[in-house]
């Protein structure tokens, strides 16, 4: 089931999940992949030359949400996202981050992979904000 629920995050109440409206087609979206559990498009606020979501249909609101049950949904968002970084000619490399709750930087709490490439990365981790 796609989320039907309201997310409390920082105090405000968000009246549904953007994601899940992208993928039911309500938000328009640059989609790059679809299949029966996963879509894919381009991030509205591209942080590189390629940078796709990779999301899972279900709603599944962060990595820490993964567990035996649902987790090999997240292994189908990993093998897409490697599928996609051979379509966007990513063969010198790329990175995939998942973002998870507040201190994670997770703004859009429906689980989703960023797909980074295009440019050459650098080494660091984290952006010390
Ligand atoms: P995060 O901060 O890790 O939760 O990532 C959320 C990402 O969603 C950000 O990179 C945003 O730029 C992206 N985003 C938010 N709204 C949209 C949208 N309507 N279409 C495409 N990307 C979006």
């Amino acid at each position: 089931m796609h989320c039907g629920f309201h997310i409390t995050h920082g105090g405000a109440i968000l009246p549904d999940c953007i994601f899940c409206k992208i993928i039911a087609g309500e938000i328009p979206s640059q989609r790059v992949y679809e299949d029966e559990h996963v879509f894919a498009f381009r991030d509205i606020a591209p942080q590189a030359p390629v940078h796709i979501l990779v999301v899972p249909k279900e709603h599944i609101a962060s990595a820490a949400e993964l567990k035996p049950e649902n987790s090999h949904i997240a292994a189908k968002c990993l093998e897409i996202t490697a599928q996609l970084a051979k379509s966007e000619g990513l063969g010198g490399g790329f990175r995939v981050i998942t973002n998870s709750g507040p201190d994670g930087g997770q703004t859009v709490f429906h689980l989703h992979f960023h797909l980074l490439g295009g440019r050459p990365l650098g080494a660091g981790l984290i952006n010390n904000g």
